[in-house]
């Protein structure tokens, strides 16, 4: 195990996972916590807390990448920031053991507390083909992921003439009908009536209708919502295996 780079010699306040939590706990904490003569400490493989809310409208277009998230270093100038996961912590040494996010040999950070803030996994229960060909919508970058492939799939369906792997090229599903996952269809949906209205190849009652009915299916055939509801959510790439039963209305909760 390597020794500590550079840490402060303060007792420390130590922030594990630097998204909305983790931000608003350093946040709030580092002038106090430095005025007392200790330090916050805060470790996150990315250098900025996401917006998670935003990412619907990220995949939609209608707010940029950049406007979704937050820089660690911009907002938290007296937080000592480590850009590394945390891989274990042992309470009875106060000591957590952390992988630097560019790869170096771990090392350990002592702390007087610790704040445990490393978010969730989004879940695929046991639907087959999810974790494989689903695209989750936690991260920017699987909202910028999930915008290309759209538009990628629309540019492709509208060269496409047999009707059967046209509709095939426009079906999308979206597993999850919670708020994030109606904020998804909804956000998807502006999307591809943009891209087609601009695609003169593309017939927009074709599009309209194989948007539509995987929602009624996917509402039907979602599993039953977490308690904690939204960040189970994921859109998934569409999936034959998935039929879809006759258009139904959903009905709000
Ligand atoms: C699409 C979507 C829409 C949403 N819309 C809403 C909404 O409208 N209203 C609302 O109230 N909530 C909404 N939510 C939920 C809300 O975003 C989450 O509840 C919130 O982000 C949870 O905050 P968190 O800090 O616990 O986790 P996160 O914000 O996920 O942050 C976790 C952080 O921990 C880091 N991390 C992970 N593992 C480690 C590790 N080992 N060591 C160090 N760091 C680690 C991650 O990199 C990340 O930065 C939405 C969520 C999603 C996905």
């Amino acid at each position: 195990m390597a020794s500590s780079p550079q840490l402060q010699d303060r007792p420390r306040v130590l922030v594990v996972g630097g998204g909305y939590v983790g931000l608003y706990v350093a946040l709030k904490l580092q002038k106090k916590i430095a005025n007392a003569g200790g330090i916050v400490t805060l470790v996150d493989p990315l250098p900025y807390m996401t917006y998670q809310p935003f990412l619907p409208e990220v995949a939609g277009g209608n707010i940029e990448a950049r406007h979704a998230v937050v820089s660690h270093r911009k907002h938290l100038k007296q937080t000592e920031l480590i850009q590394g996961r945390v891989t274990s912590i042992d309470h009875a040494s106060r000591t957590a053991v952390v992988a630097p996010a560019d790869g170096g040999e771990n090392f350990e950070v002592p702390y007087f507390d610790v704040v445990v803030a490393a978010g969730a996994i989004t879940r695929t229960f046991p639907i087959k083909g999810l974790a494989d060909k689903g695209i989750g919508l936690k991260t920017i970058e699987e909202a910028v992921a999930l915008r290309n492939g759209v538009l990628e799939r629309i540019e492709a369906g509208s060269l496409m003439t047999d009707p059967v792997e046209r509709a095939r090229a426009l079906t999308f599903v979206v597993v999850g009908g919670g708020f994030a996952g109606i904020e998804c269809i909804t956000e998807m949906e502006d999307l591809a009536r943009a891209a087609v209205k601009n695609n003169p190849a593309s017939s927009r009652r074709k599009s309209a209708s194989s948007w539509s009915r995987p929602w009624a299916g996917s509402c039907r055939k979602s599993p039953p919502p977490r308690p904690s509801g939204l960040s189970s959510t994921s859109a998934a790439a569409a999936s034959r295996s998935c039929s879809t039963p006759p258009l139904t209305t959903p009905r709000a909760p």
